[in-house]
């Protein structure tokens, strides 16, 4: 047990794993609500992952509605969701390119969905529609003029959302601020490739990769921690299980609080 990482003395290991808090919030700024047809989700609503997060010490989670993707939902709706959970949920605005009426009247409320609407969401490969396609240029524009994130799903060779088309669009629109979501999964030099050739408006997000040996160690070092955001897409993967895999890699702590909360607060600012 000494050589366990909760064994370390004064570490936010050991105060996490006494406590179920650390000494700072922890930013979840990749997740869903809602049910999926294919998967069983135990906790897929607000009031029930809402007792999740918390108990995990997330202060906000960000996260797009399944059915806003997928299905019919407006996302008028999802800011009312907000509404019952005001101090914990966050939403990005889900785009889906083949609406471009919605896309329109999506973006002319945006201020109005304040402050809930912090971004958007991109879906790109499920889509089938490629970012530097025509159908997304209203929100990547409002989003460049406004300095706006949109979290983008990406994975290594994917046809839509990949290393190439994504380094393309964030050096196209440098004010507009990328979450790569899933970091280019498996693609993992394509993903230092595009933070390293953009003017710093690029992040990439986590999910996926703290079940993966070695990776997170790998991106710190490629990008530096101040560029690594922290993110589960729960209901898909736990809050626990992701929270551990930073905690147990091979970084320093200074490293861990820039993923869990400080890049957060850089960009949103410390009550958001
Ligand atoms: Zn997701």
């Amino acid at each position: 047990m000494t050589n366990s990482i909760w064994g370390k003395d004064h570490s936010i290991a050991q105060a996490y794993w006494r406590t179920g808090y650390a000494d700072f919030p922890i930013y979840d700024l990749h997740g869903h609500v809602g049910a999926h047809y294919a998967i069983y989700m135990k906790r897929c609503e607000p009031d029930t992952m809402a007792c999740h997060l918390r108990r995990a010490g997330v202060k906000h989670l960000v996260f797009s509605h399944h059915e806003a993707l997928f299905g019919n939902m407006r996302n008028e709706q999802v800011y009312q969701l907000c509404r019952s959970q005001p101090d914990l949920l966050r939403m990005y605005v889900a785009i889906n390119p083949h609406y471009p009426e919605r896309i329109r009247e999506d973006l002319a409320k945006f201020d109005a969905w304040a402050p809930f609407a912090v971004g958007f969401k991109f879906l790109a490969d499920y889509h089938n529609e490629r970012v530097d396609s025509k159908a997304y240029e209203p929100v990547l524009k409002f989003a460049n003029e406004r300095k706006l994130p949109i979290l983008n799903h990406t994975w290594g060779g994917s046809c839509c959302s990949n290393s190439t088309i994504l380094l393309a669009v964030a050096q196209k629109y440098p004010g507009a601020k990328f979450f790569m979501g899933h970091s280019f999964f498996g693609d993992w030099d394509g993903a230092v490739k595009v933070v390293r050739e953009t003017p710093g408006n690029v992040w990439l997000e986590l999910t996926a990769i703290p079940g993966e040996s070695g990776i997170i160690e790998r991106l710190v070092q490629g990008v530096g921690s101040t560029r690594l955001l922290f993110g589960t897409d729960l209901p898909w993967f736990d809050e626990f299980q992701a929270i551990g895999g930073v905690l147990s890699a091979k970084i320093d702590e200074e490293d861990m609080r820039n993923i869990f909360y400080r890049n957060a607060e850089q960009i949103f600012g410390e009550n958001w």
